[in-house]
Formats: structure tokens, C-alpha cells, sequence
């Protein structure tokens, strides 16, 4: 079948389409309809079915493949290379499911995953899932206030931690972040479960509240635990992203249509197979860790990394190194790591022998061509751009050489994915149906299977931020502009709100504002997005003094600038750290007290800052250009 009529299908014949891949997953019970969409836009995928993604990640694979690789950890941080069998995988996903339930945890309790990139991480995503409970893991760059941010909102029972991580090989604290986050929550754990690497010989024990992991999973070596048969709709995670809130949404997703989903995309767009291994270089802490870390290579029966490390240390070809090591045919890399690796010598790509690898997938940012024309040169193989958000949980745009072979254009992400049917809307909501003019993509719902359901604990927050962006027309906005050429090819062009991507990570301006708001002489302040080389995007923030007299001199400025960072860094985390913080003291706004966001990060990154005539006062404008010109 070709692409076109296999995605005509599915979109034309959801049921039929849906029914046909629920076949790739385990269900213990079968459903009773494949779709509910009796309440729009909300969507309901393999009603009264009953399965558990655990059992599709392990328990299914262990007659035929019970000795096989499913787990493979390298660090380079620590020097440790392990691999796992789904066999013993099972068994450590029973002693943590084990630790768990006896800590209280039982189906529908929360479960806060706050972990370095090492096995037990993924042991504790899907022990939890195991039991029926959810899990939401934080990424561990984020800094003790969005700990407990999300802490707070999702109100977990248990939180599963580490002593530290380790990154360029020093030892980066997790547990001392977990104890500051405990004391801002309102509404903390009552345990911490702690899986002690020894990196942090200062680490600070709370008596009766944190759990040596080491000693409780010794009490459970041959304990048993069955999984947990939870309805396909059954929430299996949330996982936080940024949005133009201050406040981070909790993206949440289902079991059965995420399972059917992931096991659709290893067959379709991946071509993974059972017995192969899957390298994605992501991190557990992100959408992609979940889907393409954990989930859908287990899911396929494939053997997936775990990489602690760089992807430069020991040198540039550990990568290569890895695939050569473990044969690995399909690799999940982001546009940013690749620009990382232009720049070293890509003799270490010619090192090892790479011929196991078919393709490598690339997501998260805008891949420039350059950079995709590059490595697929020095690859010599098909490297796909695919694009998707935290939201989905899968591709909305990707090449299907699983479907059909097309050709790669450089700096496309090529289609819409099986199930999405994407559209590109004007402003005023009119559908844009000419080749190369530009519109915001959006999918017109149902969502696919293994989309976000809602938002934790927030339906009106999910409708009304997804689905309220055009006039009469309930449909899901990405919030990224798109176009799409004659051949139906779609290119992405960047955020229509004021989100911004830092190296592939999300990071919502408002954010840093509230962070950089909190110095107390600050009176307000702008942050943008300014495109850059290496990581697509780095914010840079404008601040206005409450009292302009304490940062006269160059040196009172740097003192300043220095002091706001260190607030980014506390309250997000460096990843969230401006490249400047520049003192004005006046912000661009319109009449009606619109900060000019867009004027101002044209002017940060050397454009015509378009049109002003909204504008209350040319001066602030002037402040930008010049803080710019110094
Ligand atoms: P996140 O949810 O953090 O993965 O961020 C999703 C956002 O990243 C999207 O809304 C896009 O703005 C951007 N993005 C993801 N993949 C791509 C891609 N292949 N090309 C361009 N932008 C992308």
C-alpha cells in the first residue's frame, strides 16, 4: 500500500484502521468499540479494554525472547556497561513494583520519578505502570522550584530518586534538590525512595522519610508481582511541559492507545524489529525518553539504550562506538547533538562499523539543512527529520518508510503521520490549501490514539488551550506555523506563541519572567527566544530596575546580571539560564500595555522589527536597539 491511501485510511476509517493495530499489542480484555468521541474533543480509544503497558514492554516477549537483550546501560560517566534480558528486567521490575506497593502505592496513586539516565529509572516507570499506578518523571536539570511545582500538582505518593547524577564527570546532586523541593511543596511525599550510587558522600537522610532502595529491594529478591489489567483509558503518566503560563501543564496520557500508538510507529515509521536494538539518545526526563527510551522499543520486542553520558566524552565516537557494540539498526537523535558533532572531527563516525544502523530519526527542534545534508553525508544512510510535540507523544509529521520509501528534503519533517489529519489554518481559521503560504498546523480531532487525554486534573485547561485558537472551529493547535510545498511536503517554521525551544527542550518565556521578576530590583523585564548556531535557540531577557541608580556603572550591571542568572538557575534550572540579561530601562509595549515581544527579538536577532505603528513609545524600542548595539 502507498503512503497516501494507508493514511487516507486511517483517517477515513478510524475504526477499521485503529482495530487492525490494536492487534499489535496484548489485551486481557478485548474492547468493546475502538473509539468513543461522544464528547468532543475529548477521545476515548479501546473503550473497556483491559491491558497493561508493562505487560506489552516485558512480560509478553518473555517466552519467545526471555533471554535476549531488553536493557542495555553504558556510562560513561561511571565506566559501567550492563545488559539486561527481558528476563531480568521482569525480575527488577518486580522487586521495584514490589517497593513500591508495599510503600502503599497502589492503581491511580502518583509516583514521582526525579532520576539520572541509570536502569533503575526505567525499572521505576515501569514497576509503576506495572501496579496501575503513574508516573511522572521530572527531568533532573530542573531545579528545585519546578520540582515542586509539579509535585504539587500531580501529588505524588512516593518519589523515587537518586544520590546524584553525573554529567562531563562531575557528580550533579538529585537528593539535596529533592529535600529543597520537599520543603517549598505544599504537599509533599510522605517517602523518598533513594537508590544510592555513592556519588554524594554528603547526602542528608530524613529519618522515617527516606528509603535505602539497596535494602528494601534485598526484602523483595523473589517477590511476585502480577500486573495491575487497568482500562485502555487508564492515565499510564504525566509528564509536564511549558506553555505561555507560568504554570507548566501536565500532559496525560492513557495506557491502551499509547501502547497501540508506539507499537503503530516502530512498525511504520521506526521499521524496528523484534530482536533489533534501538538507540535513543534522549533522556527518560523527556517525551521522547518515554515514547522511544522505554516504552516503544520494549513494546516491539526490541533491546533499548540507556546512555548516561555525553556525546562527546571519552571523544566524539562513543555514539558509533555504541551501535557498532550492540548493533544497533535505529538510531533517535536531535537536530542539536548532531551540530554538537559537526563540529569535531567526523573521522570518529568512520571508526567503528556502523553497517548494522538502517536510519537515524531527529526531532524535537527545527533541523537545519545544512546540518541534515551533513550527516546524512557522513552516515551515508537516510537520516529523517520528524516532528512532534510533548502533548502527542508521538509524530505528527514523519517520513513512513515503514508504509512507503520517499525521498528526505532537507528541512522537512515530510507528512502527516497515520491518524493525524493535519490541516494549516489561517489566523481567522480559513483552511490554506495552496502549496508554500503559510498557516498555524493543526490537527482536527479525534486525536490519534496515544495523544494527551487532558490535562492532569484540568479538562477546561486542556480544551481551552488547545482547542479555543479559531473562530468556530474546534481543532487542535500545535502552536507552530507550518507551510507544506506542491509535493505535500510541510516545513515548520517556528512557534506562534512564546514558547521557545533551547536545544530541543521547551521552555516557556513566562517562566524565566516569573523567575527573573523575583529579584527584588527588578521591576519587569521581556525574555525572547534569539535563534542560535549550536542550539537553535537561547533565551535573552530585558530588564527594567526599580531603581535604575543601583546599576550605573558597567561592573554594578555585571554584579546584577550575575545575581538575576543565579535566580533562572534556582527556580528552573540551568537549562532555563538567558544568554544576557540586559538592563534597559524601558520596555517596547503597545497602547493598551502589550510587551512587543516579537519586535524585540527581531531586533535581538539583527531584523526589521516590523510593524510599530501599535507601539505606546518609540524610546523603548530605542532601549532594545541599543542594548543590542553595546
Ligand atoms: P516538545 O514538546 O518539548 O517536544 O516541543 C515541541 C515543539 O518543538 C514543537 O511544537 C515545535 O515547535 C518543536 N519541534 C519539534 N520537532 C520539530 C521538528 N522536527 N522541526 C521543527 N520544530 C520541531
Amino acid at each position: 500500500m502507498n503512503y497516501k491511501e494507508f493514511h487516507r485510511q486511517s483517517i477515513e476509517q478510524p475504526d477499521a484502521f485503529w482495530g487492525e493495530q490494536s492487534k499489535l499489542v496484548h489485551w486481557n480484555k478485548p474492547f468493546s468499540s475502538v473509539l468513543d468521541y461522544s464528547k468532543p474533543p475529548f477521545s476515548k480509544w479501546f473503550v473497556g479494554g483491559e491491558t497493561n503497558l508493562c505487560y506489552n514492554a516485558i512480560d509478553r516477549h518473555l517466552a519467545t525472547r526471555g533471554d535476549q537483550p531488553a536493557l542495555i546501560f553504558v556510562s560513561t560517566e561511571t565506566n559501567t556497561e550492563k545488559v539486561y534480558s527481558f528476563r531480568e528486567l521482569h525480575a527488577e521490575v518486580q522487586r521495584m513494583a514490589a517497593v513500591l506497593q508495599r510503600l502503599g502505592v497502589g492503581k491511580g496513586d502518583r509516583v514521582l520519578i526525579y532520576m539520572p539516565m541509570i536502569p533503575e529509572a526505567i525499572f521505576a516507570m515501569l514497576a509503576t505502570v506495572r501496579i496501575g499506578a503513574i508516573h511522572s518523571v521530572v527531568f533532573g536539570g530542573f531545579a528545585a522550584n519546578s520540582l515542586a511545582t509539579r509535585i504539587d500538582d500531580a501529588q505524588p505518593k512516593v518519589m523515587v530518586t537518586s544520590d546524584a547524577g553525573m554529567r562531563g564527570g562531575k557528580a550533579v546532586p538529585y537528593k539535596h534538590l529533592v529535600d529543597e523541593s520537599i520543603r517549598l511543596s505544599a504537599t509533599p511525599p510522605s517517602k523518598v525512595v533513594i537508590v544510592n550510587r555513592g556519588l554524594d558522600k554528603d547526602m542528608p537522610i530524613v529519618a522515617g522519610r527516606d528509603l535505602d532502595y539497596a535494602t528494601l529491594r534485598q526484602q523483595e529478591m523473589d517477590t511476585k508481582v502480577d500486573c495491575v489489567w487497568v482500562e485502555s483509558s487508564h492515565p499510564s503518566y504525566i509528564l509536564y511541559t511549558s506553555g505561555t503560563t507560568g504554570k507548566p501543564k501536565g500532559v496525560q496520557r492513557d495506557t491502551g492507545g499509547y501502547a497501540v500508538a508506539l507499537a503503530a510507529t516502530m512498525k511504520y515509521i521506526y521499521c524496528g524489529n523484534a530482536g533489533e536494538t534501538y538507540f535513543s539518545t534522549s533522556d527518560i526526563g523527556w517525551v521522547v525518553g518515554h515514547s522511544y527510551i522505554v516504552y516503544g522499543p520494549l513494546i516491539s520486542g526490541m533491546a533499548t539504550v540507556c546512555y548516561e553520558g555525553l556525546p562527546i566524552r571519552p571523544d566524539p565516537g562513543i555514539w558509533w562506538k555504541i551501535v557498532q557494540d550492540y548493533k544497533v539498526t535505529v538510531m533517535f537523535s536531535a537536530p542539536t547533538a548532531i551540530r554538537v558533532l559537526k563540529k569535531q572531527d567526523p573521522a570518529f563516525i568512520k571508526k567503528y562499523d556502523i553497517s548494522s544502523l538502517r536510519h537515524v530519526f531527529l526531532a524535537g527542534e527545527p533541523l537545519d539543512e545544512t546540518t541534515h545534508r551533513w550527516i546524512e553525508g557522513e552516515l551515508g544512510l537516510p537520516v529523517y527529520d520528524h516532528y512532534w510535540q510533548t502533548e502527542t507523544g508521538w509524530a505528527i509529521l514523519a517520513s513512513q518508510p515503514g508504509v512507503e520509501m520517499s525521498p528526505t528534503k532537507p528541512g522537512s519533517p515530510a507528512f502527516a503521520a497515520f491518524g493525524y489529519d493535519v490541516k494549516l489554518l489561517q489566523e481567522d481559521g480559513t483552511e490554506i490549501t495552496e502549496p508554500n503560504e503559510k498557516g498555524v498546523v493543526v490537527v482536527v480531532p479525534p486525536l490519534p490514539p496515544g495523544c494527551l487525554t487532558t490535562v492532569w486534573g484540568q479538562d477546561d485547561r486542556y480544551v481551552q488551550t488547545y482547542y479555543t485558537s479559531f473562530p468556530n472551529k474546534q481543532v487542535y493547535s500545535t502552536f507552530d506555523w507550518g507551510i507544506r510545498d506542491k509535493d505535500g511536503y510541510y516545513f515548520i517554521l517556528g512557534r506562534t506563541d512564546d514558547v521557545i525551544n533551547v536545544a530541543g527542550h521547551r521552555l516557556g518565556t513566562r517562566e524565566i519572567e516569573e523567575a527573573i521578576g523575583s529579584h527584588p530590583a527588578v521591576a519587569e523585564c521581556a525574555v525572547v527566544g534569539v535563534a542560535d548556531q549550536l542550539k537553535g535557540q537561547m533565551p535573552m531577557a530585558f530588564a527594567v530596575l526599580k531603581d535604575s541608580s543601583i546599576a550605573e556603572t558597567a561592573e554594578q550591571r555585571a554584579k546584577l546580571e550575575k545575581e538575576i542568572m543565579g535566580r533562572v538557575d534556582a527556580a528552573l534550572g540551568a537549562i532555563g539560564r538567558p544568554s544576557r540579561v540586559h538592563i534597559i530601562s524601558q520596555l517596547p509595549k503597545t497602547r493598551s500595555g502589550k510587551v512587543l515581544r516579537r519586535s524585540i527579538q527581531a531586533i535581538a536577532e539583527g531584523r526589521d522589527p516590523g510593524d510599530l505603528t501599535t507601539l505606546d513609545d518609540q524610546a523603548g524600542i530605542e532601549q532594545i536597539k541599543s542594548a543590542m548595539a553595546k
